[in-house]
């Protein structure tokens, strides 16, 4: 059992206020991901967690105990950073084995704790707990290898490993990806997703990647500027964001920001024409938010929209369409199917429509409007 809370954590370094109030509460066995701009403090965060700073307010709770002010190397939570720290003159498995090491031994015993011991009976069990973490890690074969003789994903591998060895409460890990290349990132998402579900045990993965949380999170916590924004599964952050910078923050390519209003019936209004979309609110300016895959080619029409094709990106399985509509606008972004061929060409005057269920309506402040489409029998009273 590791449940883990936060509550209430500020922290200050100088003048700057890194952290303005956060709670978050970790079930056991979850992975969650802290996500976020460079900056907001997700780092900072996740080393209050782990014990290496201090907050100025607020308290850390593992299952259920006050753990506020007690040492890393007494909370029983393993770090992996980006930087894999593997010592360069040990073998992978001396490598894993130096954590197991410094933990069993008495003071007086760890110094010839780099030595070539391996042989040595008391060693055995340490033996045996390296070669079944390196089997879960698929890396058997690399035990007697070197860190400069592996590639970035390997020790990559084998920095998780050293820090699986022990057995933890928690896996704290700080961007661990953010030195691969892009398709070995892709690979390890899947990998450390499996991992997390063989092991059982609970993760806490920092990231400014909003793939990287998306793809492996149970629950992210969208940070920004010293606080969490929101709190969930991907899919509800993707579907159902609470405020117009977590919206934004999470999909790729972003959601379409239109601006707009309500009219005086509460009917919206965006690019010159009135939607069958109510939202009920005092608000004088609003933003529309809708998602690329929400918006479809159509014919013309009296309430279809249309602009001309200003940039295609075709990623293969998908194709961007990006849409001029008025001089001063953003372009608006389609996203279709590469299966439907492609329909339009580089400067053609197109027709489009919106997915009025999937639209978002943020305040001035950014706060997500509750809306409703407007059904036909109320269109006809
Ligand atoms: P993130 O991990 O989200 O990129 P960090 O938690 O590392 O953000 O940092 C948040 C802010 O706190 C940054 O502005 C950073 O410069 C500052 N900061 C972090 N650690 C220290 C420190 N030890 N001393 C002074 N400022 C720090
Ligand atoms: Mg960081």
């Amino acid at each position: 059992m590791s449940n883990i809370s936060l509550n209430n954590i500020y922290k200050k370094f100088g003048a700057t206020e890194v952290l303005k109030g956060v709670d978050l509460d970790i079930r056991d066995k979850e992975f969650v991901t802290l996500v976020g701009p460079s900056g907001c403090g997700k780092s900072t965060l996740l080393r209050i967690l782990a014990g290496l700073e201090q907050p100025d307010k607020g308290s850390v709770l593992i299952d259920g105990k006050n753990v506020t002010s007690v040492r890393p190397a007494d909370r029983n939570l393993s770090m992996v950073f980006q930087s894999y720290a593997l010592y360069p003159h040990l073998t992978i498995s001396q490598n894993m084995m130096t954590p197991l090491k410094l933990r069993d031994l008495k003071a007086r015993e760890r110094l010839p704790v780099f030595g070539p011991l391996l042989s040595r009976a008391k060693y055995r069990p340490l033996i045996d707990q390296v070669k079944k973490t390196a089997e879960i890690l698929k890396i058997t074969e690399l035990l007697n290898r070197k860190p400069g003789q592996l590639s970035g994903g390997q020790r990559q591998r084998a920095a998780l490993g050293r820090a699986m060895v022990r057995n933890p409460l928690a896996f704290l890990m700080d961007e661990p990806l953010s030195n691969l290349d892009a398709a070995l990132r892709v690979h390890m998402r899947a990998e450390l997703s499996q991992l997390h579900q063989r092991l059982g045990s609970t993760f806490v993965y920092v990231t400014h990647d909003q793939a990287e949380a998306l793809t492996m999170s149970s629950r992210m916590a969208v940070m920004m500027n010293g606080k969490i924004l929101q709190y969930g599964p991907p899919d509800e952050i993707y579907r159902n964001p609470n405020t117009i910078e977590v919206a934004k923050f999470i999909g790729s390519p972003a959601i379409n920001i239109i601006s707009g209003a309500i009219d005086e019936n509460a009917h919206v209004k965006i690019l010159d024409k009135t939607l069958d979309l109510l939202a009920p609110s005092q608000s004088p300016s609003i933003q529309v938010g809708i998602r690329p895959e929400h918006l479809s080619f159509c014919n013309e029409h009296v309430s279809a929209f249309k602009g001309f094709v200003s940039h295609i990106e075709n990623l293969g399985a998908d194709l961007f369409y990006h849409l001029k509509i008025q001089e001063e606008e953003q372009p608006v972004i389609i996203r279709t199917s590469a299966n439907e061929g492609l329909k339009h060409r580089l400067k053609d005057l197109v027709h489009f429509e919106l997915n009025l269920d999937k639209m978002m309506i943020f305040d001035h402040h950014g706060l997500r409007l509750q809306t409703h489409v407007n059904e036909p029998s109320e269109m006809a009273s």
